[in-house]
């Protein structure tokens, strides 16, 4: 491949562009909305700093919102300057941190192998602090408490800090499971997510020293989606670029959708004020949409207050309206979007892959699948299902997170007896009890098992044996491949052997994912090569659910408004265009949310290229219960010469015979109520005493006095109602 010289890099940027991309003197922002290049400005501003040999690759800093968002800007860096691209810093904003930690973490008293704990990890722990400090776990459940830890962690608010603020009984109970629950982290040689953040933060007020050869080494840095960047966040990039000031911001505060995770606007808002000597441009050309979409964009977002006004042009043509259906039911507008999804691939040419399916929340997804899947529709699912949430990709991780890392008692709870050998919760308890009260790590207590008392013959025995495999294994480590390691693993724990015996179809399905995590490993360690099972650890447990997204796949993508954010499609649906799903019933309280709800709207909008669908239903079915809710009222904020409505006539066969199929079980089940009285064809008459949703469709459930009571699936029961 050859790389290319710095005029013909710049050839492919507009004057404005040019102008940001070649900017060096400073502090930067581009402030512009979206398809304007902001993406692509950053992107070759940083190939030009190393084409024209002004910056060393290993100097630079890039951050992207996901993990998919650096490999993509890796790649096109790389078509540019070739493997220069290889040493440059381009990453989330928790992997640099733990790239940095993965060096400096023994300043701050954890090893570094430590291991980075994910939500499910998180929330064990948490449970378990409380079971220690005999919390009532009914009255603060773990969840809840989990997440104002969490939230206080957004905010930057330590454990000591929080038990100072704490005042009521709830407060006062997370201030100490907050406290305890760091000191088990440290004990474990564990960090979570936010940990990632807010030690490297700690490390470089702790240290200026260290922050100094930071500062010194990165001399250019350049963040994406500005902003939505948290309080955190925003401290990082300060401190890092508080010496040499090179740092370049690019964003848009029209698209800002994370405020609920502690996102803050006035970052981006407020850049100006914290760098006086600024320079700001602004991009005015949508490169991305049609003259129609880019115009209704433009109309939603102008009714937001305080906004930084920005308009965008461009060059492209008028193209087709927005299509808009207001379905009677559900089950329409889901039949809708598959009769159009397979009228598009077959007679206009558009690839599944070039189409995305947008909601609000996940559990929007569920109609749109059951009907993708009568209709022949290929799909995936962008964070409904995410792999490495599965149990078993979990068990095997936690084994390999255990054996680099034997103090992570987390880990090995979750292995000691999986698959089962003997080990019971009773012995557990005795373990736990002799680690605490000595000070030591679980691992520890599980070598002297026999000194613990409480602790049966049996279960010295299979102890004794478990210790003997783990530190078998762990010198098996060293020695070999990693990817035969990773099954050597699976092997000899017996993991694979127990799911074989078990022969069920849910069994074979879990073996068949840890095939695909054997091959990731095989892919992960051929593609770097020198890196060690850390490495493929860290990956996996930074691979945010977007990133599970291949655009190579012919499929439809299915996700919701916040993963789409950067992204582009040539056909887009936004679906559940009603009010109280769209925007969201949580959020139209407050003015605040409502201009966050917009904005997301706005983000939804202008991810399409060439044609762009909203659908909403007047219905939708719920356990027999049918909610009714007007049409969204962001329609009204589109102009109506933008918008073509489609009224029911102009479906197509397969439209209706596709809604005739799931509308009717969807109808009938709303048709009848607890209390009913109904006929049978051959029980007579009885009473309905339940509506639920099965597998296959809407059951009813009926007591007949002559038969007693019966579950029947309704779509092929030959009742109907009487009285
Ligand atoms: P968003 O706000 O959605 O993140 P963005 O401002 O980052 O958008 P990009 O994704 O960088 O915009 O660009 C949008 C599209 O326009 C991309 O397909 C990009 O390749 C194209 N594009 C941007 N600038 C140019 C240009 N000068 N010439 C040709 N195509 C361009
Ligand atoms: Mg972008």
């Amino acid at each position: 491949m050859s790389t290319r010289n710095e005029r013909s890099i710049l050839a492919e940027l507009n004057p404005e562009q040019r102008e940001a991309a070649l900017y060096f003197d400073g502090p930067l922002l581009i402030l512009a909305g979206a398809g304007s290049g902001k993406t692509r400005v950053l992107t070759y501003r940083v190939a030009l700093l190393v084409a024209s040999g002004r910056a060393d690759p290993g100097r630079i800093l890039a951050i992207t919102f996901t993990n998919k968002a650096a490999e993509e800007m890796r790649g096109r860096i790389h078509r540019l300057v070739g493997p220069r691209a290889a040493a440059i810093w381009i990453s989330t904003f928790h992997a640099a941190c733990a790239r940095i930690l993965r060096r400096e973490a023994e300043r701050l008293g954890y090893g570094r192998n430590f291991v980075i704990y994910d939500d499910e990890d998180q929330l064990r722990m948490v449970n378990r602090v409380m079971r220690d400090l005999d919390m009532d776990v009914k009255r603060f459940p773990p969840r809840m408490v989990r997440a104002m830890i969490e939230k206080a962690k957004i905010d930057m608010v330590d454990a000591e800090e929080y038990g100072r603020r704490a005042q009521d009984d709830l407060t006062k109970t997370v201030s100490a499971v907050y406290r305890s629950y760091q000191e088990q982290l440290l004990k474990n040689n564990a960090m979570d997510f936010d940990d990632l953040l807010l030690n490297t933060i700690a490390l470089f007020e702790l240290y200026p020293a260290v922050l100094e050869h930071y500062q010194e080494r990165f001399s250019f840095i350049n963040v994406d989606e500005y902003q939505d960047t948290n309080p955190s966040q925003y401290r990082l990039v300060r401190l890092l670029s508080g010496k040499h000031r090179n740092l370049c911001v690019v964003g848009d505060d029209d698209q800002g959708i994370y405020s609920w995770r502690g996102a803050d606007l006035r970052n981006i808002l407020e850049f100006e004020r914290d760098f006086p000597e600024a320079k700001v441009v602004r991009l005015e050309r949508n490169y991305r949409s049609t003259r129609t979409i880019l115009e209704a964009a433009n109309h939603v977002v102008s009714r937001i207050a305080g906004r930084k006004d920005k308009r965008l042009w461009t060059d492209r043509e008028e193209g087709e309206p927005i299509r808009y259906l207001f379905a009677p039911s559900g089950s329409e507008e889901a039949a809708f979007v598959a009769s159009e999804i397979n009228r598009l691939v077959e007679e206009r040419g558009y690839r599944h892959r070039d189409i995305a399916v947008f909601y609000r929340t996940n559990a929007q997804s569920r109609p749109f699948e059951e009907v993708f899947l009568r209709a022949a529709v290929p799909y995936k699912i962008v964070g409904g299902f995410k792999f490495y949430e599965r149990k078993e990709v979990k068990d095997v991780l936690a084994y390999l997170k255990f054996l680099l890392n034997p103090t992570d008692g987390i880990s090995l709870r979750r292995i000691i007896n999986e698959p089962r050998r003997g080990i019971g919760e009773t012995t557990l308890a005795y373990l736990e009890n002799y680690s605490r009260k000595e000070g030591i790590p679980l691992w520890e207590a599980v070598r002297r098992a026999g000194e613990v008392r409480g602790v049966g013959a049996a279960a010295r025995r299979k102890l004794g044996e478990f210790v003997e495999l783990m530190e078998d294994l762990s010198r098996r480590m060293e020695e070999k491949p990693l990817p035969d390691f990773l099954r050597e693993v699976l092997e000899r724990t017996g993991y694979l052997e127990a799911l074989r015996r078990e022969g069920t179809f849910e069994a074979e399905g879990r073996l068949e994912n840890l095939e695909e995590l054997l091959g990731a490993a095989a892919e992960f360690f051929a593609a770097h090569p020198g890196e060690g099972l850390d490495a493929f650890l860290e990956r996996t447990s930074l691979v945010a659910e977007i990133d599970l997204y291949d655009e190579e796949e012919g499929a439809v993508t299915l996700m919701t408004l916040h993963n789409a954010k950067g992204l582009e499609f040539p056909v887009v649906f936004i679906v559940g265009m009603e009010d109280g799903v769209f925007p969201h019933v949580r959020c139209m309280d407050s003015e605040a949310s409502m201009e966050e709800e917009r904005r997301l709207f706005y983000v939804g909008v202008t991810r399409a290229k060439d044609l762009l669908y909203l659908t909403g239903a007047a219905t939708r079915s719920q356990y027999g219960d049918l909610r009714v809710s007007p049409e969204s009222r962001f329609i009204k904020d589109i102009p109506p010469r933008y918008l073509e409505v489609v009224s029911s006539f102009q479906w197509d066969r397969e439209g209706a015979r596709l809604t005739e199929a799931v509308y009717r079980a969807e109808a009938l089940a709303a048709s009848f109520r607890v209390g009913d009285r109904v006929l049978h064809e051959v029980w007579g008459e009885g009473m309905v005493t339940a509506i639920s949703r099965g597998r296959s469709g809407p059951e009813i459930t009926v007591n007949f006095p002559a038969v007693g009571e019966k579950l029947l699936l309704l779509e092929y029961a030959p009742i109907r109602k009487v009285g």
